[in-house]
């Protein structure tokens, strides 16, 4: 009499475990998939062979293919970058969420920035650079953030070339990563003034990058996306909630006082502005 004919082994739950030890492991509710699961198992070699240090330290949010293309996302856990993140989740990017320590006086959008990381990225660098020795900035030297509302010109919280720095360092891990998009939460509506978040700037950059990287020559191409750059702060507001964003996990603040936002230097105002005229209300108020 012929065998029944063998079904494959029902490993869910052990298909992710593999990933780093300790890992929370999701049980996928989808029937096993021996692709799916090789592809897992190999995302730690994958990621030494990027240049990554490391396997992924937090589990790879649902809904993104493994095969699926890297992204790095400038992250700075703020209303606006958080709205990125899910935007090039959506685009269906796996994310590299790159956060710039630069010893900023509002350090608790760093906190923030973790809690915005493990929801969207695979792996989240906060990397040290601290610019507070130059100065230069009202965010980053002894100098008072202004409180008397949106004023014309380039206010004192512009941090000197601070965009060219971050992409500057995003297109290295991107390009050591073998991703080729990167994601920057600029715009040029509601905003402070500053020149180095205009689409031109954003524009010279991709032009730099292309010139200025190994990829980039060999015609493996870098495009920087700035997803927000056409919409007002209520645009931003609704375009997250659509997508359903935690606004409650951002923070916007220059100056906060006793670990709240202030409510009335700059960031705060258009954060205000935001979600007034899009009719949501700040969780994180
Ligand atoms: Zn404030």
């Amino acid at each position: 009499m012929p065998e029944p004919p063998k079904q494959p082994p029902d490993l869910r739950g052990t298909v992710v475990a593999g990933l780093w030890p300790g890992a929370p492991v999701p049980r996928p509710s989808a029937p096993f998939s021996p692709v799916a699961a090789l592809s897992l198992a190999a995302l730690p070699t994958r990621n030494k062979a990027a240049g990554l240090p490391g396997p992924c330290r937090r589990p790879i949010a649902a809904a993104v293919s493994v095969s699926a293309p890297l992204a790095v996302v400038l992250l700075s856990g703020g209303l606006d970058s958080t709205t990125v993140a899910a935007i090039a989740r959506e685009r269906g990017f796996r994310i590299l969420a790159l956060t710039i320590d630069y010893n900023q006086r509002h350090r608790i959008e760093l906190d923030a920035a973790a809690r915005v990381a493990a929801v969207y990225a695979e792996r989240h660098i906060v990397l040290p650079l601290d610019l507070s020795g130059f100065g230069g900035s009202a965010l980053t030297d002894a100098i008072d953030v202004p409180k008397s509302g949106v004023a014309p010109g380039i206010p004192v919280t512009y941090v000197p070339a601070r965009n060219t720095i971050f992409l500057s360092v995003a297109l290295g891990w991107a390009e050591a990563a073998g991703a080729r998009d990167l994601f920057i939460g600029v715009n040029a509506l509601d905003y402070s003034g500053y020149p180095d978040c205009r689409p031109e700037f954003v524009q010279a950059f991709e032009t730099m990058a292309n010139l200025a990287t190994k990829a980039g020559v060999e015609g493996d191409r870098f495009a920087v996306n700035t997803p927000l750059a056409a919409m007002t702060k209520a645009d931003i507001v609704r375009e997250g909630a659509r997508l359903g964003v935690d606004f409650g996990l951002t923070w916007s603040c220059y100056d906060p006082v006793d670990g709240r936002p202030c409510g009335s230097c700059d960031s705060c105002r258009l954060r205000a502005k935001g979600f007034a005229e899009a009719g949501v209300p700040d969780p994180a108020l």
